[in-house]
């Protein structure tokens, strides 16, 4: 086993290393997270919409705990297919307008689950390339041809689908907004070329389901494609501040997957009161638009303040905000004086993101006040200045 100190050692030496940091939070302020006893603004959380410590989910959970217990005993094609789980997928399908609905264990579980229940030997996955982990995973494990095209580039994209024309499956898949840049995929164009050569289209909505849509739906249905996507994932992970992961597609689609992924079926269901908490978190996303209405307002309070300090964050609007530094160690430091701040952001180095482009994703939240947001605007720029960043 020595040599694992020799590679860590490297690792450390060239700032890549990782460690796992204690955080805790206080209910009553949902927009912090408490390390080493203090208190941080939380800017790298993925509670958008801040209903992680919803008290009506807490209260779902709760009963349902008592009344079906702690675990599901087994995977659901045995005997772990609680009641639970039928009301959720029936209220995804309807939420989302699609024939029916699958729920899996987790985001990365589902993306594995489902590209290797769709593609195998012989067949062709077209990734972008800043496609997140679990869809890279997903597609190695599947053992289909991949084939990444550079990212968002559709001419790209178009070469390679007609180069590999004949292959017997052709599944296009693609993140609707990307996780470490927060920009979005360009949905109407992927649409156009799967129809032109007559490939499936794959959507993982883990950053815009809950907050794009006026019901939340997704960047999908907000540009009025729902209908041209075949597979939609998205997750309870993040928006929806629960866990667990979701598939809505044609009622063929959700059979194929309960015959043939395997995350599905080698694995225990989830727990039914996190089920039950899904579904509450469910309603709520539907009903509180106050809640989407809120996050794009710290959206855009927080991107113009950066900017305008001359910060180059590209534009958009979404809630995820790359402070790209390039340098590994640089980042890191950054991250660090933040902390003496009070501001929890962290770096994110490559593999991650690709090489040379470490960077500080900040991720908003509904639950931010303005003056919270404008605040660690200043004091980033303090620190960019400082560090010539700026
Ligand atoms: C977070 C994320 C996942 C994984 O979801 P989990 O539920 O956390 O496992 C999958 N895809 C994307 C794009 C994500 O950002």
């Amino acid at each position: 086993m020595k040599w694992m100190e020799q590679e860590l050692r490297l690792l450390s030496v060239a700032s890549l290393e990782r460690s796992l940091q204690d955080s805790s939070i206080d209910l009553e302020f949902p927009g912090y997270t408490v390390r080493s006893e203090r208190a941080l603004l939380n800017l790298s959380s993925n509670n958008y919409l801040g209903l992680a410590g919803h008290p009506a989910i807490i209260e779902a959970m709760r009963e349902a705990l008592l009344s079906e217990g702690a675990g599901s005993g087994a995977s659901r094609l045995v005997t772990g297919n609680r009641a639970p789980y039928r009301r959720l997928e029936q209220a995804l399908a309807e939420w989302h307008g699609s024939e029916a609905a699958l729920v899996i264990a987790n985001g990365y579980m589902a993306n594995i689950g489902v590209i290797g229940a769709l593609v195998g030997r012989g067949d062709v996955v077209f990734s972008d390339r800043l496609n997140h982990a679990s869809i890279v995973d997903g597609v190695v494990l599947s053992r289909a041809q991949h084939i990444r095209y550079r990212h968002n580039d559709m001419e790209h994209l178009r070469t390679l689908l007609s180069k590999y024309r004949d292959c017997r499956r052709k599944l296009i898949v693609t993140d609707a907004v990307f996780s470490m840049d927060g920009d979005k995929a360009c949905l109407s164009e992927l649409a156009l070329l799967k129809q032109e050569f007559g490939a499936m289209l794959m959507v993982d909505e883990a950053h815009s389901g809950g907050i794009y849509g006026r019901r939340g739906e997704g960047l999908c249905h907000n540009l009025g494609l729902q209908d041209q996507v075949d597979i939609h994932m998205g997750t309870f992970s993040k928006s929806f501040g629960v866990y667990g992961a979701y598939i809505c597609g044609s009622r063929t689609l959700i059979r194929w997957l309960v015959n043939h992924a395997r995350p599905l079926i080698y694995s225990t269901a989830l727990p039914p009161s996190l089920v039950a908490g899904i579904s509450k978190a469910l309603e709520l996303v539907i009903s509180d638009h106050w809640r989407r209405e809120r996050l794009f307002e710290a959206t855009r309070i927080f991107r113009s303040s950066l900017s305008q300090s001359g910060f180059i964050i590209g534009d958009g609007d979404s809630p995820i905000v790359p402070l790209i530094v390039g340098n590994n160690e640089v980042a890191l430091r950054f991250s660090r004086e933040l902390e003496t701040q009070g501001i929890a952001a962290v770096a994110i180095r490559p593999p991650t993101v690709p090489d040379g482009t470490a960077r500080i994703r900040f991720s908003l939240s509904a639950v931010h006040s303005d003056k919270e947001l404008m605040d660690a605007a200043d004091c980033i720029r303090t620190i960019g200045h400082r560090m010539g960043v700026l």
